[in-house]
């Protein structure tokens, strides 16, 4: 094992690998360091009555042309999502069925939605991708919660809850938890509303055949020994020479470290000499969404057989989304998600519970032959200490006094993951342009 190198990376999620790859191929020697005894980070792969599949990301968006490039690289192709049929919605108690974008509502209810939907694409125009925080209405949105905007603005009840599912699918965080400011800069980064909420040339396109963990374990045996496993960094230590990690596995160093963690994890990192103000701030401040994804296994997708695509989206007790996933010649799946305050209940039930109460909303949904799944299995990655849920979010007041530290180098540290991403933040494409971004800010520092 070397103990030395010309960078640290912290971190074998998509961003870590993508940057020790780009400084390998620079000529750059690399210790990446990952307190996981796996790669993957927020991607992991699950195995349910032999369906091979991920608890963690999974999809992959049209456009998201870094992750396409990997995969074809690796021989990794992709399948559709199945989209066909009609979709689910259980809003306030009331279940209805509808086929195509336009959910079953009443009239005022669809009005409304409408508009919301101009109103954001307008306003989420106005927040330069680079820096949010300089939008013309920054401290005013940036001063209310995405709740007590739509509170404000919308008016019938089914619309308002519409729109509260919208942060906790994509963000898994509640309307009440974000700032308005970081939503449309969110959403702007996540390609709009109706990309995030597509499927085809949308967020939830294709899936690759084999799942998505392949790639960061492609990226990791590619990169070979210099991948430390089970070695989580407690402290970095840095001064006009160099950077040491100190590790359960001991100390390493090297002239720069890149931290590719979210920022709500990267605080739990000792740093000597104390981070800047600003820095600091943001990591306390930028807490993670709460999620938690299940696989439930069938020998057939009766649903497709009754007209429906398998796809709901509901605020009922137990879960936010749910999707298809049945391929030929294997079981079909249900993928289902627990976003927000429904998952941090469920983090306090045992698994057997979990999946008893998940039965029981899939039976509302698609009958009686949903209550007899041939397995289960879930992620509660509320109690993974190093990832954590599907992305780091902003309470109000964050952005405006926070957000410029979010990309800058304090010292000889750097800074990547999807967080700090300016385009496809939240998604794996954000995590694998930030290693990109980050290992050139180093490479450029080749004289220090
Ligand atoms: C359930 C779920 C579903 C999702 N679905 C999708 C999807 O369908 N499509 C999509 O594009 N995105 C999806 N996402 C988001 C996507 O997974 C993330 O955006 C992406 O994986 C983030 O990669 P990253 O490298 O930035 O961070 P991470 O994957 O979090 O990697 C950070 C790494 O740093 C390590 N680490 C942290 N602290 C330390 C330390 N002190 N020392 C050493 N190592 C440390 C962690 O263990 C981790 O391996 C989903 C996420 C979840 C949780």
């Amino acid at each position: 094992m070397n103990r030395q190198a010309d960078v640290i990376v912290v971190g074998a999620g998509v961003a870590g690998l993508k940057a020790a790859q780009e400084l390998a191929a620079a000529g750059r020697s690399v210790i990446v360091l990952e307190a996981n005894e796996r790669v993957g980070g927020r991607l992991k792969r699950v195995e349910v009555a032999g369906y091979v599949g991920d608890v963690g990301g999974q999809w992959v968006g049209a456009g998201h042309d870094v992750l396409l490039g990997e995969a074809k690289r690796f021989g990794i192709s992709t399948y559709a999502q199945y989209e066909s049929g009609q979709t689910i919605l259980q809003l306030l108690g009331k279940l209805v069925r509808f086929t195509g974008a336009v959910p079953k509502m009443p009239i005022l209810s669809l009005i409304e939605l409408a508009l919301l939907q101009r109103r954001w694409n307008r306003d989420m125009k106005t927040v330069p991708a680079d820096a949010p925080w300089r939008a013309p209405r920054a401290k005013d949105w940036d001063g209310e919660t995405l709740e007590s905007w739509i509170v404000r603005n919308v008016r019938a009840k089914p619309a308002r809850e519409f729109a509260r599912i919208v942060s906790c699918g994509a963000w898994a965080a509640e309307a009440r938890q974000v700032s308005y400011l970081w939503f449309l800069d969110a959403l702007r980064s996540a390609g709009g509303l109706d990309y995030l909420m597509s499927v085809k040339n949308g967020a939830l396109d294709a899936k690759f055949k084999g799942g998505m963990q392949q790639i960061p374990q492609r990226m990791a045996d590619e990169l070979g020994d210099c991948v430390v496993l089970a070695a989580p960094v407690e402290k970095i230590v840095q001064d006009s020479n160099g950077v040491r990690a100190i590790t359960a596995k001991g100390e390493f160093a090297a002239r720069f470290a890149i931290v590719a963690a979210a920022p709500g994890t990267a605080s739990r990192v000792q740093y000597e000499p104390h981070l800047p103000a600003a820095r600091d701030g943001l990591q306390q401040r930028m807490p993670m969404g709460a999620v938690i994804k299940m696989i439930v296994a069938y020998n057939a997708p009766f649903w497709r057989a009754a007209g429906l695509s398998g796809q709901v989206a509901t605020d009922d007790d137990t879960l936010g989304i749910v999707m298809d996933d049945a391929r030929d010649g294997g079981p079909a799946v249900l993928l289902c998600f627990a976003e927000g305050q429904h998952a941090i209940e469920m983090s306090a039930l045992g698994k057997e519970t979990r999946k008893q109460k998940v039965i029981a909303s899939l039976v509302r949904f698609f009958g009686p032959e949903a209550a007899h799944p041939i397995g289960y299995e879930d992620n509660d990655w509320l109690t993974e200490p190093y990832t954590h849920g599907y992305v780091g979010h902003m309470p109000p007041g964050t952005m405006t006094r926070f957000g410029h530290a979010l990309r800058e180098p304090c010292g000889r540290i750097h800074w990547a993951g999807t967080e700090t991403a300016t385009e496809w933040a939240g998604y794996i494409e954000g995590g694998l342009r930030s290693g990109i971004r980050a290992a050139r800010e180093v490479a450029l520092r080749h004289n220090e």
